[in-house]
């Protein structure tokens, strides 16, 4: 059986799904890797690495798509700009697609693998397991994103962030506010930290508090007693829309003291939650900078334009989209080992193996049969007319 490794097509996109090592781990569970010409090269690894590991390397995508029985990716599938076809198209009837295949706003793609009979499953829909957790690509993702969003704030921002002491006087450390302190908000903590800013966090999760505190920030957020984290019997319960309402004044009262503010915050399905009106951005410092992870998903931030730089009321507002692919070495090799977990999971004695008793393998799982088999796709997917095929979205 074939396991194709596709060079990555979309825009600034400059990471590989699978690296010569993991390359070289597949080829040994029994599987024969072919890998499209020129795929790694945007992170830095030749095609002789790959032949290296046992790998063959073929010269065109449609040879790579044709001849591969499971296809490997990061992006979801594509329009092929070489080839003039949708990768959705591309992939063989009858086989395997494994990538963030991000399936909610892409439900043409995902309507073309359904009726193209494709089993395609969508590493961003990893169960939170710790049994899963060496396939959380998501987490990977999240992890790479965090920190650099800390140095993109740093190369904008006017300022350095340590607090000096010089025969030219003291610098006063910069500030920085995290908000959303889940994967990329509690790196982008440990990542301030370590270059000397000053650190507060906000979240909507009073569980995080501890975490924050232990990386050296002060977590945002009003005093809670036991019954308004915790039920009856102790378990973790959401925060009261009172608690809310004052945890979001507390923090509005704070970021125009902040000199830089990495914004985060998701909800799993929906649209990022506006945190940042506009009014607090026109009260933060001249030369201030935001930098909003959740920009793809709307923006935590009023002002935000996904895939921009913009400067407004003299705030530097970045959005990017798809910050980890511009750290395409650790990214590549993050994702790599994370996917090839996977395949591996659905690997038994040499041969694919599909459990669909297993939540992993039944939990990415997005189309197989002929039909969409996750169940708010469907949902989506039936109730919306089809459209042209989006664009790959930014967090993968
Ligand atoms: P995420 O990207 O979905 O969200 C980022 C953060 O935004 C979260 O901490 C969330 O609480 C916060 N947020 C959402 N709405 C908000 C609002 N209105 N105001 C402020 N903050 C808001 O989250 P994530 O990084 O993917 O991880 C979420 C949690 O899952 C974390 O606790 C993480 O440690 C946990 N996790 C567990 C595993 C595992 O057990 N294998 C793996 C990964 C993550």
């Amino acid at each position: 059986m074939n396991v194709g490794i596709a060079k990555e097509i979309g825009t600034n996109e400059r990471r590989v799904s699978v690296t010569p090592d993991s390359a070289r781990q597949i080829k040994g569970a029994g599987y024969d890797v072919l890998v499209e010409a020129g795929a790694g090269a945007g992170a830095f690894i030749p095609d002789k690495a790959y032949e290296e590991a046992g790998a063959t390397i073929v010269q065109s995508p449609s040879e790579l798509w044709s001849g591969s029985q499971i296809v490997l990716k990061i992006q979801p599938p594509l329009q092929h700009r070489v080839l003039g076809r949708h990768e959705a198209d591309l992939v063989a009837e009858g086989s395997i697609l494994i990538c963030m295949l991000r399936p909610l706003s892409h439900l043409d793609a995902v309507r073309t693998l359904a009726r193209r009979n494709i089993t395609s499953f969508s590493m961003d829909m990893m169960p939170r397991t710790t049994r899963a957790q060496r396939m959380d690509a998501l987490s990977s993702m999240s992890t790479i994103a965090g920190y650099k969003a800390v140095v993109m704030a740093a190369d904008s921002l006017p300022k350095i962030y340590p607090m000096l002491v010089t025969a030219a006087g003291t610098i006063a450390p910069s500030r920085a506010i995290v908000i959303g302190a889940g994967v990329a908000g509690l790196q982008a903590i440990a990542s301030a930290r370590r270059l000397g800013a000053v650190v507060e966090a906000y979240d909507v999760r009073p569980a995080v508090k501890e975490e924050v505190e232990s990386l050296g920030a002060t977590f945002i957020g009003p005093e809670l007693e036991a019954k308004d984290v915790q039920d009856e019997q102790g378990y973790a319960k959401a925060l009261s829309a009172d608690a809310q309402r004052k945890g979001l004044e507390l923090l509005h009262s704070r970021i125009p003291q902040a000199d830089v503010v990495i914004t985060t915050a998701r909800v799993p399905g929906m649209p990022a939650p506006r945190l940042i009106p506009a009014d607090i951005v026109k009260q933060m410092r001249p030369g201030s900078v935001i930098v909003d992870l959740a920009a793809d998903m709307g923006g935590n931030c009023e002002l935000t334009e996904a895939g921009q730089t913009v400067v407004k009321h003299d705030v530097t507002i970045h959005g990017p989209v798809r910050l980890a692919a511009t750290v395409p070495v650790h990214a590549s090799q993050m994702y790599s080992k994370n996917i090839t977990s996977f395949l591996l999971h659905l690997t038994k004695d040499g041969k694919l193996n599909l459990d669909w008793s297993d939540d992993i393998t039944s939990g990415t799982c997005v189309t197989r049969d002929g039909q969409i088999v996750h169940a708010k796709t469907r949902e989506r997917a039936e109730g919306t007319p089809a459209q042209p095929a989006a664009a790959g979205t930014a967090r993968s």
